[in-house]
């Protein structure tokens, strides 16, 4: 089979090989697959850490509403709410309750503004 000038991919040098040869040596060609390889390990990681941590956001979200209901409070100013560390951005999904009034759903239980300020926590079961 004809030999060729190629370039490595991993390290830029010129060398001679068959044209499907892509590395100069052995070396570059595990450094370049290690990196690779690293690479997809890292993305992966990444992506577990960020759906790690907003699923514990909302699991607090849920607790703190929980807590509330289970302490019989249905009404809360909405600072008072985020002063419990509740995170008003983060819910499983909304519904329109009426013009301009969202029903924020955290799993089973969730919230809305009755527009003076006030959150209404509620039981979807
Ligand atoms: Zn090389």
């Amino acid at each position: 089979m004809d030999k060729l000038q190629q370039k490595c991919i991993k390290c830029g040098l010129s060398f001679k090989g068959r044209l499907d040869k892509k590395f100069c040596t052995e070396q570059c060609k595990s450094d370049f697959n290690n990196r690779k390889a690293w690479k997809r390990r890292r993305k992966r990681k990444r992506k577990e850490e960020i759906t790690g941590s907003i699923h514990k956001i909302l699991w607090r979200n849920r607790k703190i509403l929980l807590k509330l209901l289970d302490e019989g409070t249905t009404e809360i100013l909405e600072s008072d709410l985020e002063d419990l560390g509740f995170r008003i951005n983060f819910i499983t999904h909304f519904e329109v309750r009426e013009e301009g009034v969202n029903n924020l759903n955290v799993y089973d239980i969730g919230c809305y503004s009755d527009k003076k300020g006030k959150m209404i926590i509620y039981s979807n079961e």
